[in-house]
């Protein structure tokens, strides 16, 4: 179902962008009665979406992004998030005053299901997908769109008032927002990251306080009260404040201690139950679970999925444990702040393969906690430069490997009965594989092989 949006009918529209999002937010256009022109830097003759929006009438320009085509004239322009501001076609547009959309705000405009928005520098696809998981039980039917695989304009043309749409949303997406009010708001951390497409820190956590902007007394906005950029950031939010921390009892908002989770001062969960590793899982544990204790969960559903949540795929997953040695796998950390967050869930007796695509970031931020690292195999574009850091962290046994088999093999060799073996590389992974989740299977499969 999709919401009339009177605001959008017979309006000239620009879809910057044929991406997966790019097609999705056309075909809405479309169906809400805008005129609709698609721009693509690609050539779109034989392209099979520009075909079917071309019959659904829209017009494709392709082949390049003239600067001329914001002349239209036009109302509106909808990017694909990739596209930074600096795209010449974006700046013309800007200058003449053009509002500037994600299809994120179009998915909120059409969407007849209420929304919840989940945005974090770190933990974003764990936390929209723990709470996917504890909606799912009391029968809220939620459904998962954004980041996080499916384009939230397809899903929210799917949904009904009977779902609700859990959102994973990127600094890119609600940077294109205009009147976004999610029901509940996340705002997992603030961290240093893409300075490159948002230039400065300061713009970075505003397109982040984005998800709260346009919140009013009858929203959630959950926040981090751990992180002081976090708690400024959310300041002069209108919605009702629900703070979380790890750092003891509290009797606002969502809280832990060694032992529970409470819920406004009252335990709710007992913490020896809960399965994720990780303390920085436990910040998106509080997250999640306040915002399904704001939708009504039971305390019976929290206890079902947190005993069995073990986590998200190449995200400090449990593979298997073979002869008394554990094997995770943490492909998605493919920078140092996510790998020391991987260090920090572990005591010691850790074997750590790491290394990958060569950015000549330094490793640096790594050192205080490799004391817990016994043994380092370093493997890719990075890997003697990741063997060096290692050796000067007196890591006890340092070698390098040229395939993810080998990696596992040498990890394996050197380890002893309660040791973890972990691949957190701490770099990106386009060295050696397409993707990260490419990479986090071939260490699946090589321990498989290793172990059997
Ligand atoms: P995102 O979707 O924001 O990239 P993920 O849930 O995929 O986040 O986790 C990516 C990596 O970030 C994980 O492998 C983990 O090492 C780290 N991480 C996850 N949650 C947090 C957190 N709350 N604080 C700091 N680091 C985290």
């Amino acid at each position: 179902m999709v919401k009339e949006v009177a605001a959008l009918r017979d309006r000239n529209v620009l879809v910057l962008g044929l991406a997966k999002s790019g097609f999705a937010a056309a075909k809405a256009l479309l169906r809400v009665g805008a005129r609709v022109t698609v721009n693509d830097a690609a050539s779109l003759e034989n392209d099979e979406h520009a075909t079917i929006l071309k019959k659904q009438g829209a017009v494709i320009v392709d082949g390049g992004h003239p600067e001329e085509i914001v002349e239209g004239p036009f109302d509106l322009i909808v990017k694909n998030p990739g596209i930074p501001y600096s795209n010449p076609v974006l700046e013309r547009a800007q200058q003449k005053g053009i509002p500037i959309w994600t299809e994120v705000e179009l998915a909120y405009l059409i969407s007849e299901a209420p929304m919840i928005g989940i945005t974090g520098s770190n933990g974003k696809t764990t936390t929209t997908t723990l709470l996917y998981h504890l909606l799912n039980i009391d029968h809220k039917q939620p459904l998962l769109a954004g980041n996080i695989g499916t384009v939230a304009t397809d899903v929210a043309m799917k949904a009904t008032e009977q779902n609700v749409l859990v959102t994973e949303l990127s600094s890119f997406q609600l940077m294109g927002v205009e009147t976004f009010r999610p029901k509940v708001a996340i705002l997992l951390n603030v961290y240093d990251a893409h300075l490159d497409y948002h230039g400065t820190k300061e713009a970075y956590i505003e397109a982040k306080a984005n998800v709260t902007r346009y919140q009013t007394e009858d929203d959630y906005i959950i926040y981090n009260a751990e992180q002081e950029e976090v708690v400024e950031a959310v300041a002069f939010s209108k919605a009702k404040k629900v703070p979380f921390t790890r750092l003891g009892r509290t009797e606002e908002g969502i809280s832990s201690d060694d032992d529970y989770i409470y819920w406004y001062g009252e335990k709710v969960m007992d913490r020896s139950r809960i399965q994720l590793p990780g303390d920085h899982n436990l910040q998106n544990i509080l997250a999640a679970t306040a915002a399904a204790l704001l939708l009504d969960c039971s305390e019976e559903t929290l206890d079902d999925v947190l005993s069995s949540f073990t986590g998200v795929k190449h995200r400090m997953q449990f593979v298997k444990e073979c002869n008394r040695v554990k094997y995770y796998n943490d492909s998605k950390a493919t920078n140092t702040l996510a790998t020391k967050s991987a260090l920090l869930s572990f005591d010691d007796s850790l074997i750590l393969i790491a290394g990958g695509l060569e950015r000549n970031h330094t490793f640096e931020p790594l050192r205080p906690y490799m004391d817990r690292v016994k043994a380092v195999v370093a493997i890719g574009e990075t890997k003697e430069r990741f063997a060096t850091f290692a050796k000067s962290c007196d890591v006890e046994h340092v070698v390098v490997a040229d395939s993810m088999m080998e990696a596992v093999e040498r990890a394996e060799q050197l380890s002893e009965a309660g040791d973890v073996i972990l691949l957190s590389p701490a770099c990106a992974s386009w060295d050696q594989y397409a993707s990260f989740e490419l990479r986090g299977d071939t260490f699946i499969e090589a321990v498989a092989s290793v172990t059997k």
